[in-house]
């Protein structure tokens, strides 16, 4: 009989919610906390390599997916006056299959909705293992007993810094700050972007659709900087003071940037740890293992993780020892060799406005079959 079967999620980003759905899968009982209030509708497009379209398709939900397809085109590589020097190939910067993540999300909450207890607009305080369980308490709700606790709290995890220690021991900056907005699409891109780079920095501006609006982001490599993540005004004056001066589009770009309501800001960082769980913790996705998003592999290992973690917990019937042990094992070449194609992406990031050839080479070496040696998915039996 599979004990262990009260297990708590943290997060319900794409790792949490496909834990969700697979934890019950194999007769577990998951409760998902989320921060916000509700599933996260926003955010940018995040692309799917290799076997992540395997594990969506085991959930029914490749064919939902492939629907919401951006389907990108090529984008124009742009000036300081809009003059388009070279054209950034598609497939420089979208995968196997590229979707809003707001989307996805949405998509993954459909599938898992009806599979787990939900407790929104809260968040774990304290933990406290011992031999038999997990005593949680939290910021809002009443304090409760599980069986396990899943970290699948993103690259600032909570849970890892109430079981494994703060923050800075394990998240290491690729040097690159990343702010990301939507804004009114006023230059009438549809599925294609421009892309403006000037030594240090770059500011795109991509549109999906023909829904009115797009996307920018604005990056620019420094070094460690001192802020309140939570402090907007002070995050848009730091961008703001980087780009001032700047070309193209970027003085529009930064009024609009003020008046967004989806302003997100973070620096590109990994996660690097020695081990993911530590008795009955483990961690999912981002919090245990992000690749950064210059590797472009983070949700694939979300959804492989998830697949995996409940797989072996699964297998092992509830012994989390041993079902934490097998995971790593399977996880952890996966995740190396995304790491290291994130390091490479960012330092790719300090070269200077790339020429043609350089972005012709980078799309023939854009592997056609993105599946990598470094996973196998096994068929894990629902118990
Ligand atoms: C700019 C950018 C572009 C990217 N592009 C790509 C791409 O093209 N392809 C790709 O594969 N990946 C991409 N990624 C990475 C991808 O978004 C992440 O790797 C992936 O979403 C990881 O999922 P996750 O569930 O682990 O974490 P997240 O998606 O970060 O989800 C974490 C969840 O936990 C919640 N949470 C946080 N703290 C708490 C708390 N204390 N209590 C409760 N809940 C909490 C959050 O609200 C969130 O819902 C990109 C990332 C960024 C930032």
């Amino acid at each position: 009989m599979t004990t262990n079967k009260k297990a708590l999620i943290s997060g319900a980003g794409i790792a949490g919610l496909a834990l969700a759905y697979w934890l019950d899968h194999h007769g577990f009982r998951p409760t998902v906390i989320e921060r916000a209030p509700h599933i996260r509708h926003g955010g940018y497009a995040v692309d799917f390599r290799g076997e992540a379209l395997d594990v969506l398709d085991r959930m029914d939900l490749l064919e939902p997916i492939r629907a919401l397809d951006t389907e990108m085109g090529d984008a124009a590589m742009v000036d300081a006056d809009g003059r388009q020097y070279a054209t950034l190939p598609a497939a420089v910067f979208a995968g196997d299959l590229e979707v809003p993540k707001g989307e996805l999300t949405r998509l993954l909450y459909a599938a898992a909705q009806d599979r787990a207890e939900y407790l929104f607009g809260d968040s774990i305080a304290t933990v406290e293992q011992d031999a038999d369980g997990v005593d949680v308490t939290f910021e809002n709700g009443p304090p409760r007993r599980f069986d396990l606790l899943v970290g699948a709290d993103g690259l600032h995890s909570r849970t890892r810094a109430l079981a494994f220690g703060s923050e800075e021991h394990f998240v290491r900056s690729l040097g690159i700050h990343t702010a990301i907005f939507s804004l009114p699409n006023y230059l009438g891109l549809h599925r294609t972007g421009q892309l403006y780079v000037s030594p240090g920095k770059a500011a795109s501006m991509f549109a999906e659709n023909s829904d009115g609006r797009a996307r920018a982001a604005l990056h620019f490599a420094s070094e460690e900087l001192a802020y309140d993540r939570h402090d907007s005004g002070e995050l848009q004056r730091i961008v703001a003071e980087r780009f001032a001066g700047e070309g193209w589009e970027i003085p529009r770009l930064l009024t609009e940037m003020r008046k967004a309501e989806d302003f997100w800001f973070d620096v590109n960082a990994q996660v690097v740890m020695d081990t993911w769980s530590r008795s009955r913790v483990v961690l999912l996705g981002d919090a245990g293992y992000c690749a950064a998003p210059t590797s472009g592999r983070g949700t694939s290992q979300a959804l492989i993780g998830a697949y995996v973690l409940a797989g072996e917990l699964a297998q092992a019937r509830g012994n989390h020892t041993e079902a934490f042990t097998a995971y790593e094992h399977a996880m952890r070449p996966f995740v190396t060799e995304h790491q290291a194609v994130g390091r490479e992406g960012a330092e790719r990031f300090f070269m200077s406005a790339p020429t043609q050839e350089v972005l012709d080479m980078l799309a023939a070496n854009a592997p056609e079959n993105t599946r990598t040696e470094a996973i196998r998915l096994p068929d894990y039996a629902a118990h």
